[in-house]
């Protein structure tokens, strides 16, 4: 049997790794089951890569990358466009431009301790609240695009996204579920960086015990205590979370800063 290589990591960091081979994963990949784009999935498109282009908070290549991509997508005068188009640009700069996306895929934080577990799926959770996070932290890098100003701007954007891309159509069905109930009352940026914290923890609970589950990273109120103590509150005997301290946990784990590029290819 193939031996698999643990790669150590620390759950409180977040890694490059990750967020690269999901982006490959999502561009190269996801993209490619839609063969042409127009419409309402090309806005889309345009939109959650306007949204990546100025947020993602990942590497230099990586992000003229995305930037290049996101210009393109803006400057075209078609309403529809092959697949191919996107994959061609995304392959064809090369790491000596400095323009450069891996098309290996490396996980670390998101490795499973099976191959079929955790991985992708595991990447765009954290690639989304990096997002969330940075449009708290740097408003302004929205300006121009016309999702300024809206603090649900993000969150509707990764909305249409998973609706429009996601492969996994039961995931994307209740995302969307829970989007449709409760995503509208979102005022400001603090409260969608909540907001998707809140559902991914639905999500977990929801997932507890399902086949999809790692045992090795079992679906648990998320952050557990040994990563923010401060996150918890006990009022009268009974578990609370301390929103105030779990907005300030997600602000600093979902940062920039705590992005390391151990194992980044
Ligand atoms: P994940 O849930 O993928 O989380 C990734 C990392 O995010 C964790 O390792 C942790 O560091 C951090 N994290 C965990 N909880 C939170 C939180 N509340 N807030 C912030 N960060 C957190 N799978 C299904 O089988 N059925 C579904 O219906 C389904 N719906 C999904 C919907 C969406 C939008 C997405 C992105 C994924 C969905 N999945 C679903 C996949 C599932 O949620 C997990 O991604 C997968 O089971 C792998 O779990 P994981 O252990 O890697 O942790």
């Amino acid at each position: 049997p193939e031996v698999v290589v643990w790669r150590e990591f620390d759950r409180a960091k977040l890694y490059t790794a990750d967020l690269e081979s999901g982006l490959h994963h999502l561009l190269r990949v996801e993209l490619a089951a839609h063969k042409s784009l127009a419409g309402a999935e090309l806005r889309t498109l345009k939109d959650f890569v306007t949204v990546l282009a100025r947020l993602f908070p990942g590497r230099a290549p990586v992000r003229k990358l995305l930037e290049t991509l996101q210009e393109w997508l803006a400057s075209l005068p078609l309403d529809r466009i092959p697949y191919n188009a996107v994959l061609d640009l995304v392959n064809n700069k090369m790491r000596i431009s400095g323009i450069f996306l891996t098309n290996h895929v490396t996980w670390v934080g998101c490795q499973g301790s099976r191959p079929e577990l955790r991985g992708y799926t595991c990447s765009l959770w954290r690639l989304f609240h990096t997002l969330t996070v940075e449009a708290g932290a740097r408003p302004e890098a929205l300006d121009g695009t016309g999702l300024e100003d809206d603090p649900q701007a993000v969150l509707q954007t990764i909305r249409r996204y998973v609706r429009t891309f996601f492969g996994c159509k039961a995931c994307s069905e209740h995302f969307e579920a829970v989007a449709e109930e409760s995503m509208g009352t979102v005022k400001t940026t603090d409260r969608a960086i909540l907001w998707l914290w809140e559902t991914h923890n639905l999500v977990n609970s929801r997932l507890a015990g399902h086949p999809s589950e790692d045992p090795k990273f079992p679906k648990v109120p998320w952050p557990t205590p040994d990563l923010c103590p401060a996150c918890y509150e006990e009022i009268k005997g009974v578990h609370s979370w301390n929103e105030g301290q779990v907005l300030l946990f997600l602000k600093q784990h979902y940062s920039g800063d705590n992005l390391v590029d151990t194992y980044a290819a």
